[in-house]
């Protein structure tokens, strides 16, 4: 979370902007809690250029929910077509099992989750009735840095991107988009908010199973608020979005100077790594997350003392995935190139200290 937007929260924790209550406290349906959640849905709308027919659904259930809830409304009884590039699309793929009959239309598995099946390869089928996509894989520190047309590569499904742990970190092309869907807890704001966006029509069409307050249509015909939405958490994601509209990278603003800052921030710590003869990352560099980096020491009985010397140095949070192992380092929007700066500073120490 940006120090600022804690900052902010902090100070009118009791007492909402004079209201005499805090945010906490207020009726959801009430007029203070409304102007929240227009706000947040507009700044939202606004940052990541959502096109007037998508609709913005503020959930709760996070990305594992997702796994089921988005079968349940797009399947419509067809197949689905699945890009395997790592942990969590694996998980999306033996949830969406349930609910639909799957295909896996490429997988990176045999490379050990490391490079991106080229999208030319993959064996997508014509009557599909969307492809899932994970745009960022957050145990893996695998990115997809361009948005595959599927058109182009001869299958009319839209495309469902899991942009849970990149979100809000660079622009979307909504163009090649049908629905996108994260949890807020890595760049929006705190656990506990959901975010859907969803082209119009694919509203609607809702397995029989699917429970009501997880129908898509139901949610955008109450505007979120069919049942009670986490309000304290769309109120601190709303502050976030407020944030990041006022982020500037040169003559970049909002997410376009989030991406600026995370590229640099990205380069710095790869470049270091891919110089040293004591780290390795072992992703292809095509596909690199600038989000999460996982990196190894090549001696690994030195990772304790790599992660306690860390901690005494204020970093915090470096123990890599257990199912991975090693280090990672996650730079979300609100770590500062000068966190990722004091990473390097220590690692470049401890390579020292190791000789
Ligand atoms: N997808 C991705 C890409 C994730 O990183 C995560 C959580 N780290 C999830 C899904 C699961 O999200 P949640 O814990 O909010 O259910």
């Amino acid at each position: 979370m940006p120090a600022e937007v804690l900052q902010q929260a902090a100070s009118e924790m009791l007492d909402w902007q004079g209201c005499g209550m805090s945010v906490m406290e207020m009726s959801h349906r009430g007029q203070e809690f409304g102007r929240i959640l227009e706000a947040a849905e507009a700044d939202l709308r606004e940052l990541l250029a959502v096109p007037a027919n998508f609709r913005i659904l503020f959930m709760q259930g996070g990305g594992l929910a997702e796994n089921a809830i988005v079968p349940m409304n797009l399947s419509r009884g067809q197949a689905v077509d699945f890009v395997v590039t790592g942990s969590w699309s694996q998980k999306s793929l033996k949830e969406a099992r349930r609910y639909a009959q799957t295909q896996v239309a490429a997988s990176n598995e045999a490379d050990g989750h490391t490079r991106l099946p080229a999208p030319a390869t993959w064996r997508l089928n014509a009557g599909a009735s969307y492809v899932h996509l994970c745009t960022n894989e957050t145990i893996n520190g695998i990115e997809v840095h361009d948005l595959p047309d599927l058109k182009a590569l001869g299958s009319n499904a839209p495309l469902v991107i899991d942009f849970s742990s990149h979100v809000a970190s660079r622009p979307v092309d909504w163009s090649r988009v049908g629905l996108a869907f994260g949890g807020a807890q890595k760049n929006l704001g705190p656990a506990g908010l959901t975010l859907v966006v969803v082209r119009e029509d694919l509203l609607g069409h809702a397995l029989p199973i699917c429970p009501s307050a997880f129908d898509y249509k139901t949610v955008a015909d109450n505007r979120s608020m069919y049942n009670t939405p986490p309000t304290y958490a769309i109120y601190m994601a709303g502050l976030t979005f407020q944030w990041l509209k006022q982020q500037t990278e040169g003559d970049r603003i909002g997410v376009a100077a989030m991406e600026a800052r995370n590229v640099a921030k990205a380069a710095l710590l790869y470049d270091y790594i891919d110089g040293s003869q004591f780290y390795e990352n072992k992703v292809a560099r095509d596909c690199r997350s600038r989000m999460n980096v996982p990196f190894f020491l090549r001696d690994e009985s030195r990772n304790e003392a790599f992660l306690s010397g860390a901690k005494a140095a204020g970093l915090l949070q470096l123990k890599g995935h257990k199912s991975v192992g090693g280090m990672r380092a996650s730079l979300y929007n609100a770590m500062p190139l000068e966190g990722v700066q004091a990473l390097v500073g220590y690692m470049r120490q401890f390579e020292k200290t190791q000789a």
